[in-house]
């Protein structure tokens, strides 16, 4: 017997999310966020799940690019955080591999590289964020400089990235962007999931999906994954493994932040924040048991975390869905103060992944 914990990944729901997102893009090309190995879900996997529909890829480490080299995909490849070392840029261009160039240390590297084949690069402008890029004033500058590199150069994009695309909105960093007046010819990407879904006037050349390809809504206060017809990806499932009986006043879990205020039936549940469990979901959070919805009781220990079986059908052996398939990690992430990224991207180790 093994622990009954595990997580099941579909490749199919991948491709699925990633064709909707490209149907929203219209004519823009969508690079496909696999960053952080594939938000969880495994770089390499979720690749080969579009191998012959997607545009590019999108991640932060050189090796993973190589990784996705390595396996044969000849897509772009955009690293979003640029080149870390002239390393880097030496692999990256020798592999044709795109590099976002956001700071002045980058840019000096490129000037002073020695390389032979050219590097693809965008120029990232900092258009109200404050996080990464060159502030849009500065576009025409750091263009010249770039142009000045030569053949060391390939193709040159623009690109930002939104701050409150799922909530406020993009008008005053689509704005800044704008006044930068990339010249015409030149590429431009500005779109994360939730800009890809809200605001087809930011479309331009590429968009960068990420969440939506996982299932998760990029704004779950305005529109559930449901509702956008995104597929749940990852299915975090377990089991009841404990069953204890409650009297009024029984305290659940540690600290006993819980009490059962009439008889209650517990389940305890193979799963907890070693697991990638958020271990900050309080009592209510919802949890389905056996298919029935309901709340997880208590605080969330290492290895196991509490729900209420009380009325249900339901007991040990009973199989149970922490999020996924039937039970959304957007309202998991919701009830935890977080968002389902956070979810995704802390799965563990130890949890042994299916697919199908
Ligand atoms: C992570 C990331 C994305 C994808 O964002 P989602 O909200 O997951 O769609 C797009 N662009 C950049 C620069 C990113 O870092």
């Amino acid at each position: 017997m093994t622990r009954p914990i595990l997580a099941r990944i579909e490749p199919a729901a991948f491709r699925h999310n990633y064709l909707l997102a490209r149907q929203h893009a219209g004519g823009a090309r969508a690079l496909a966020v696999v960053k952080a190995n594939a938000y969880g879900h495994g770089l390499l996997r979720c690749a080969e799940a579009v191998r012959d529909v997607a545009d590019g890829f999108a991640l932060l480490e050189i090796g993973e690019a190589m990784r996705l080299r390595e396996a044969g995909f000849t897509q772009p490849i955009v690293l979003l955080e640029g080149f870390f070392a002239e390393d880097d840029l030496r692999m990256a261009s020798m592999h044709g591999i795109s590099a976002a160039l956001h700071n002045d240390e980058q840019l000096r590297m490129l000037e002073l590289a020695d390389i032979d084949s050219p590097l693809n690069v965008l120029i990232k402008l900092n258009s109200g964020m404050q996080r990464l890029g060159f502030i849009p004033s500065r576009l025409p500058e750091v263009l010249a400089r770039v142009r000045a590199c030569g053949s060391k150069v390939g193709q040159i994009s623009v690109m930002t990235h939104f701050a409150c695309a799922d909530g406020e909105g993009i008008d005053d960093q689509l704005a800044r962007f704008n006044a930068a007046a990339v010249p015409s010819g030149l590429p431009r990407s500005v779109c994360n999931s939730a800009a890809l879904l809200r605001y087809p006037q930011a479309h331009y050349d590429w968009v960068r999906p990420g969440i939506m390809l996982y299932g998760g809504s990029p704004m779950p206060a305005l529109q559930s994954a449901t509702e956008i017809g995104l597929r749940p990806v990852m299915t975090l499932a377990s089991r009841i493994i404990g069953v204890q009986t409650l009297q009024p006043g029984d305290r659940v879990g540690y600290s006993a932040t819980f009490t059962a205020d009439r008889p209650m039936r517990v389940g305890t549940v193979a799963c907890g924040y070693a697991d990638g469990y958020p271990r900050h979901a309080d009592t209510g959070t919802p949890i389905l048991v056996n298919g029935q919805r309901t709340r997880t009781l208590g605080r969330v220990s290492m290895d196991m975390l509490a729900c209420d079986l009380t009325g249900l059908d339901a007991g040990l052996g009973s199989s149970v869905t922490l999020w996924g398939e039937g039970m959304p990690a957007d309202d998991v992430a919701t009830a935890a103060g977080t968002v389902s990224y956070e979810l995704f991207c802390a799965l563990a180790q130890r949890v042994p992944v299916i697919e199908g």
